[in-house]
C-alpha cells in the first residue's frame, strides 16, 4: 500500500468521481475525510464501504460555494485527520447552458463550485497541509476542447488547471506538489453513459465507451503517491483518446 500512514481530505467524496478517489486512497492506507454538499446517505455509503474494506473515514457536509462553509469542512476535517498530506479537490458542478441561455446566477454557480472553492479550500488548507504533501484538482477536457451548450463549465476547468500550475510555482518550496486530472467522459450521476448526451459522446471516444470512476482514481493515486514525486503543475488527461 502506497499511502500508508497518510491523510486524505477529498472534496464531493460522496458519489461518482470522488467517492472512488476516497475508496482507493483508503484502499492504499490513507485515512480519509470526505465533504458533500448535501447528499448524507451517499457520504455516509462512502464512508461504510471504506470502513468495511478495514479503512477509517470521516464525511463532513461543507458546500464548497460556500466559502465559511469550505473553510469550516477543510478545518473539521483537518482536526479528524489531525493535518492533511493528499488535498483533493473533486467537487463539480456542470450546468447545459447555450450563450443565448446562459445566465448571472448559472455562471456564478459553476465558478463558485468548480473555481473559487478551490481556491477558499486551498488556502483554508494550507496551515493543515505537511510539506512534501500533495494537491490534486480535478478539471476536465473541457478545458481544453468546446462541448455544445457547456463554454462556462468549460472556462471554470480551463482555470481550474491554470489554478494548479500557479500553485505548482507557489508551493514548490514547500515540496507541495499540485496537479490536475482531466477525465473525459465517466459514467457518473453528472454524465450518465446512458444519459441524454450518451450516443453523441460516444461516437467522439475512440475506444468506445465512457470511463470508469475507478480509472481516474487510479491516476489519483498515482500522482498522491512516492512515485510521482518529481511531477508537479501538468496535468494528466484520462480520456479514451477523445483529445487526442
Ligand atoms: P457527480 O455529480 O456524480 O458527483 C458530484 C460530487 O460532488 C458529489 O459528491 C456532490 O455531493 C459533490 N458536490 C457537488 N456540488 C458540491 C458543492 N457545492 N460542495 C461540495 N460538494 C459538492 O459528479 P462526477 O463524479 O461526475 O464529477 C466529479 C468531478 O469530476 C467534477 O469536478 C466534474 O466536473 C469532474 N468531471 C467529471 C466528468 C464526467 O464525465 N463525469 C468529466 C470531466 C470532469 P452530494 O452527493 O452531496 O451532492
Amino acid at each position: 500500500m502506497s499511502l500508508t500512514g497518510k491523510t486524505a481530505l477529498v472534496t464531493g467524496g460522496s458519489r461518482g468521481i470522488g467517492a472512488a478517489i476516497a475508496r482507493r486512497l483508503a484502499a492504499e492506507g490513507a485515512t480519509v475525510a470526505i465533504t458533500y454538499a448535501g447528499n448524507t446517505a451517499a457520504a455516509d455509503a462512502t464512508v461504510a464501504a471504506i470502513e468495511q474494506a478495514g479503512g477509517t473515514a470521516f464525511a463532513f457536509q461543507a458546500d464548497a460555494a460556500d466559502p465559511a462553509s469550505q473553510r469550516a469542512g477543510v478545518d473539521q476535517a483537518a482536526a479528524a485527520l489531525g493535518g492533511i498530506d493528499i488535498l483533493v479537490h473533486n467537487a463539480g458542478v456542470a450546468t447545459f447552458a447555450t450563450i443565448a441561455e446562459d445566465s448571472d446566477a448559472i455562471f456564478d454557480r459553476q465558478f463558485d463550485v468548480n473555481v473559487k472553492g478551490l481556491h477558499v479550500g486551498t488556502r483554508a488548507a494550507l496551515p493543515h497541509l505537511t510539506d512534501g504533501g500533495r494537491i490534486i484538482l480535478i478539471g476536465s477536457i473541457s478545458g481544453e476542447m468546446a462541448f455544445p451548450a457547456t463554454t462556462v463549465y468549460s472556462a471554470t476547468k480551463a482555470a481550474v488547471a491554470a489554478l494548479a500550475r500557479g500553485w505548482a510555482k507557489d508551493l514548490a518550496p514547500r515540496n507541495i506538489l499540485v496537479n490536475t486530472v482531466q477525465p473525459g467522459p465517466i459514467d457518473t450521476d453528472l454524465n450518465p453513459a446512458d444519459g441524454e448526451f450518451a450516443a453523441q459522446m460516444l461516437s467522439a471516444i475512440p475506444l468506445g465507451r465512457y470511463g470508469r470512476v475507478e480509472e481516474i482514481a487510479g491516476a489519483v493515486a498515482f500522482l498522491a503517491g512516492p512515485d510521482a514525486s518529481y511531477i508537479t503543475g501538468t496535468t494528466l488527461t484520462i480520456d479514451g483518446g477523445v483529445t487526442a
